[in-house]
């Protein structure tokens, strides 16, 4: 059977010194979106405790301090680019570009080197209970090895957000991207 082509253009000239890839799914309270566009959005709004609010009522609500976590528009999408079904093929979306530092694997009060050193993608869909269908598997392996091959990432430097926190040494706060993402498995295929 054929599988989905990737033609992918890889600008590795105006890039930062990528050394791995970090993957997410959509399921979780920093991306509580369901479509890549939605995601975009999210991230570029005023957001208080994880949720889209206008900025009136975020400068009122922290100013009231009736809110737990306060994040205001980012310049852009946290994510390098997203994976995602859009009718009856999974397809790749660009987001941030490869010249600037990711927003997607930030711990707090520890090391920021997985969103300096690490690009971050998206798939789009809750894997914690089941994992990714196998189309969607197998196109996510083909855009992690087009991106091993531009920046000569090795597998090893194939991670889950999950395991951000393991090698930063701090409890999982995370299962991202999902349970039923076996990454064991996945760098194993790549
Ligand atoms: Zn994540």
């Amino acid at each position: 059977m054929d599988k989905p082509k990737l033609n992918l253009v890889i600008d590795t000239v105006n890039s930062r010194p990528w050394k791995g890839i970090v993957w997410h799914h959509s399921a979780s309270p920093d991306t509580s979106a369901s479509d890549w566009p939605g995601i975009v959005h999210y991230h570029t709004s005023y957001r208080i405790d994880f949720e889209i609010v206008t900025q009136e009522e975020f400068e009122r609500r922290l100013a009231n301090n009736d809110g737990k976590v306060f994040q205001k528009p980012w310049r852009d999408v946290g994510y390098n680019g997203g994976t995602e079904w859009v009718g009856y093929k999974v397809v790749f979306n660009w987001g941030r570009p490869l010249s600037e530092i990711g927003a997607h694997s930030g711990v707090k009060s520890c090391s920021n080197q997985f969103n300096e050193f690490y690009l971050g993608f998206c798939a789009i869909g809750d894997f914690d209970k089941e994992p990714p269908k196998p189309e969607h598997w197998d196109f996510n392996l083909q855009l992690t090895r087009a991106f091993m091959d531009a920046f000569q990432i090795p597998a090893s430097h194939v991670i889950g957000h999950r395991e951000v926190f393991d090698r930063l040494g701090v409890p999982r706060q995370k299962s991202c991207p999902g349970n039923s993402w076996d990454m064991d498995l996945f760098r194993g295929e790549l």
